[in-house]
């Protein structure tokens, strides 16, 4: 899905809080593209496409603005533009690349959106307002139409890899996700922990990324932004050179020990935790910033005390948070949730040995909208899991 290569092009990412002095991000040019990638678009590059049609480049900006920071993408509403330039926009401009087919509101209100694509793929995002405080929103994203990595525990991964998705796709999520917000609500946080692994679609979530973050549009800070990985360490170094370790970065990491992470991770038999611990080491972070590591608890295959300790000594030295996720439960698999006394017992054991441990509190899971539960509609494989230590 990604444009041509050989067209790349240094771009400013226009990031004001960089961390050092110049921080570019190659991003290789939007190819020729239709009104459904027209989202995928930067400021310049309307600029460019505004002016192929004989308009001054600074209506190109005013376009970007329009449908980045007011979600607008009928020109008739456009009000500053002239007629002649609603009207061209109306033939060759901007269209929705995905719609909402369904929103499932949890209990909780966590909100999930359930969207199409013009191909008729579907993928779910979900809106999670915060339990303090919920006109404070984090929208958990989509990036790919299912997933290669295969993860055991995780719906999209049993499903497999059906097809990346554009730029456009991504960013469509946020839009569209601003249009279901409560008057109050606004979405400060996205997480790129809905479908997918969105460092094996490393050119669209990077513009995604510079689109979201851009300060004439969506405008969230880089540090409010997500990237979740199963431990794609040429990937993680990129972002890290990229984005100069704004991007906030969460790992999945599952297991402490390579025959039980390869078990239930398959990207573990290529990139072994030795490998995945040295990038993290030299992920430029800042002073205050810590590495999220996302640790699913799975009854009997990672959940030992042993484990915790092993945790511990895997991590020491690298800047980190813990969270814990107790196991959801997905028809495809037997794998469960320990029982409460031993998330606790985990826990403890890793807050004595000085380390910064949440248990993630399951959100939507009466909509099937918590983490690893986004999947296809219809049934997918279903599998079996063997703890390595049996
Ligand atoms: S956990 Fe993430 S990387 Fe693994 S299969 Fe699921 S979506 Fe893919």
């Amino acid at each position: 899905m990604g444009p041509p290569a050989g067209l790349s092009t240094a771009l400013d990412c226009t990031a004001p809080q960089t961390l050092t002095p110049t921080r570019i991000v190659e991003l290789p040019e939007q190819a020729s593209t239709g009104p459904q990638d027209a989202i995928a678009r930067l400021p310049h590059e309307w600029e460019q496409t505004v002016t192929s049609w004989g308009e001054p480049a600074y209506r190109g900006r005013q376009v970007f603005e329009w449908v980045h920071r007011h979600g607008v993408l009928d020109p008739a509403e456009m009000s500053n533009l002239p007629k002649a330039l609603r009207a061209r926009l109306a033939e060759d401009g901007v269209s929705w690349p995905l719609e909402l087919v369904s929103s499932h509101v949890s209990d909780d209100r966590t909100n999930k959106l359930l969207v199409a694509m013009p191909d008729g793929e579907r993928v779910e995002t979900v809106l999670i307002p915060q339990l303090q405080d919920l006109s404070v929103v984090t929208q958990c994203v989509s990036s790919q139409v299912g997933c290669a990595m295969g993860c055991v525990f995780c719906a999209s991964g049993v499903a497999g890899l059906k097809r990346q998705m554009s730029a456009a796709e991504i960013v469509a999520q946020v839009l569209l996700g601003r249009r279901e917000l409560e008057s109050d609500q606004r979405i400060r946080n996205v997480v790129f922990m809905g479908m997918g692994e969105p460092l094996h679609n490393y050119e669209a979530l990077a513009r995604a990324l510079v689109l979201l973050t851009h300060p004439d549009g969506i405008d969230l800070s880089k540090r409010r932004v997500t990237v979740s990985t199963s431990g794609l360490v040429r990937q993680i170094d990129r972002l890290g050179r990229d984005f100069g370790g704004q991007v906030q970065l969460a790992v999945s990491l599952h297991a402490v020990r390579d025959e039980d992470r390869s078990a239930i991770m398959p990207i573990n038999r290529k990139h072994g935790l030795d490998e995945l611990m040295a990038c993290l080491r030299r992920y430029p972070l800042s002073k205050r910033q810590r590495i999220t590591i996302e640790y699913t608890l799975i009854k009997g295959v990672n959940d030992s005390v042993a484990d915790a300790n092993a945790m511990v000594s895997l991590l020491r030295g690298i800047p980190v948070k813990v969270n814990l996720i107790p196991m959801n439960p997905i028809s495809a698999s037997d794998l469960r949730a320990p029982d409460a006394s031993h998330v606790t017992r985990f826990q403890e054991r890793l807050t004595q040995r000085g380390m910064s441990v949440f248990v993630r509190k399951t959100r939507g899971d009466d909509v099937a909208a918590a983490c690893g539960q986004l999947a296809f509609h219809g049934e997918p494989r279903r599998t079996r899991h063997t703890s390595s230590r049996g």
